[in-house]
């Protein structure tokens, strides 16, 4: 039974992100270590499918979409600006 080389490297260690500001989706993201021993931090590496996510600094609403996208069944909500009330816009 052969093994076919996957797109997404399951082998390789994530880690996860640290210092101030950490949003709950580092949860479910961190970096991959380059061969220099830094942490790529330019993608947010998956932990549940390992696709890369292009993001910068703190913003973390593209990884959000990403779970909320991908992964539905972590029913996974980011405190971000509470959802606009429809109320009043049918009025004529
Ligand atoms: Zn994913």
């Amino acid at each position: 039974m052969s093994v076919k080389p996957t797109e997404y490297d399951f082998t390789r260690q994530i880690y996860d992100r640290t210092g101030t500001a950490r949003s709950a989706v580092w949860e479910y993201f961190g970096y991959y270590m380059n061969e220099m021993g830094y942490l790529d931090r330019n993608y947010a590496i998956c932990k549940l499918c390992r696709v890369g996510i292009k993001h910068q600094g703190s913003n973390t609403s593209n990884l959000a979409y990403h779970i909320n996208r991908k992964h539905p069944e972590l029913q996974f909500t980011l405190k971000q600006s509470p959802p606009t009330s429809a109320n009043g816009e049918n009025s004529r």
